[in-house]
């Protein structure tokens, strides 16, 4: 039978070239997915971001997108264009939205979404990988996390400074040689990446950092240094990792406190004036990821009689805080 030419753009790259990865677009390309996206690009990938802050998408297309990091400064040449101006089946498409659109963006290019398409989550919070197994099989999806900073500075213009490193495994703990080119493709960039089978624990672990500096700074207005100024904000900020944990040992993941605390007092001795993702959004106006973080937590430890009385506090301050 006869394929119409929207059959063949839906066919994957892969398909018809036997290379597992050969069309990335990213979904959600603010700080995180552009700077991926950049960086994927420079090293030769095709890449689309999509989004939908027009501001930003006319930028790109206009100019490319003003890349800043250690290495420089240079203007990248990749596709930039809307959810309903999608045309082609990706092979892989990195999510870097912000948790609570999730669905909304994975729906807006839902039929582009091929049963062969991987789909990578880094973002920050609980349950990510079972937000996008809605969209995709398990053994198509691989979440993880990433410790790159990056910034958002204007319409495309991304900045990240210092380095970092993405700690991934697929969503049911299996392998293949997608999964395998994903990995080395991401390192080609520059990212640093590695398959890790005890991605849970470095979930866990970056969301009991977060649970504790983001929600105390998004509800003070303190930058991350400014909890260490009372010994009462420290004692809460090692409360609510101490809670996390434990939510985290009873749902069987094996986590480091020692790892967690000390990475949180090096964050509150050297982050001088940083202000942390949520505060930023509440200063904005915007809403927050802290059901993602605080709220997850505190219904798993609900769900799992652990206390999390710290975490469900902040919780509820945060909510307030959006709304107010
Ligand atoms: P961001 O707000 O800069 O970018 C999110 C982008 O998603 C925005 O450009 C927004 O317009 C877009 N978007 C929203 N709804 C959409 C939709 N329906 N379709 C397409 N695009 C849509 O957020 P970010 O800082 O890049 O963070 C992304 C994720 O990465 C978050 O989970 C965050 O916690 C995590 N993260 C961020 C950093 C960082 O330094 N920024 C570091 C590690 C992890």
């Amino acid at each position: 039978m006869k394929q119409s030419s929207i059959e063949r753009k839906r066919m994957s790259s892969k398909a018809a070239s036997g290379v597992p990865i050969q069309r990335v677009l990213v979904l959600g390309a603010g700080a995180m997915g552009s700077l991926f996206g950049g960086l994927l690009a420079e090293a030769g990938a095709s890449v689309t971001l999509v989004d939908i802050n027009a501001s930003h998408l006319d930028a790109i297309r206009q100019h490319g997108l003003k890349l800043v990091t250690d290495e420089g400064m240079r203007q990248v040449r990749l596709g930039a264009c809307r959810p309903e101006e999608v045309s082609e089946v990706p092979d892989l498409i990195i999510l870097f939205t912000k948790t609570m659109h999730t669905s909304a963006a994975l729906q807006g290019i839902r039929s582009w979404i091929a049963p062969e398409t991987r789909i990578l989550s880094l973002q920050n919070g609980l349950g990510n990988g079972e937000l996008v197994a809605r969209f995709a099989a398990p053994d198509k999806i691989a979440v993880g996390i990433t410790t790159w900073p990056a910034d958002l500075c204007g319409p495309g213009h991304v900045a990240s400074h210092g380095h970092g490193k993405i700690r991934c495994m697929r969503l049911d703990g299996g392998h293949d040689a997608a999964f395998e080119f994903m990995e080395k493709m991401l390192k080609e960039a520059g990212l640093d990446c590695t398959i890790d089978p005890l991605v849970s624990t470095a979930i866990w672990e970056k969301v009991a950092f977060n649970a504790a500096l983001n929600s105390i700074c998004a509800v003070t207005g303190a930058t991350v240094d400014g909890i260490g100024k009372t010994a009462e904000s420290l004692e809460l900020a090692l409360g609510i990792v101490d809670e996390v944990l434990s939510v985290a040992r009873a749902d069987g993941v094996e986590v480091d406190r020692e790892r967690v605390a000390g990475t949180l007092l090096h964050a509150i001795e050297h982050h001088v004036g940083h202000k942390p993702s949520m505060l930023q959004d509440v200063l904005a106006g915007r809403p927050t990821e802290i059901q993602a973080i605080n709220g997850a937590v505190v219904a798993l430890g609900e769900k799992l009689g652990v206390g999390v009385a710290r975490t469900k506090a902040l919780l509820a301050l945060v909510k307030l805080v959006e709304c107010a």
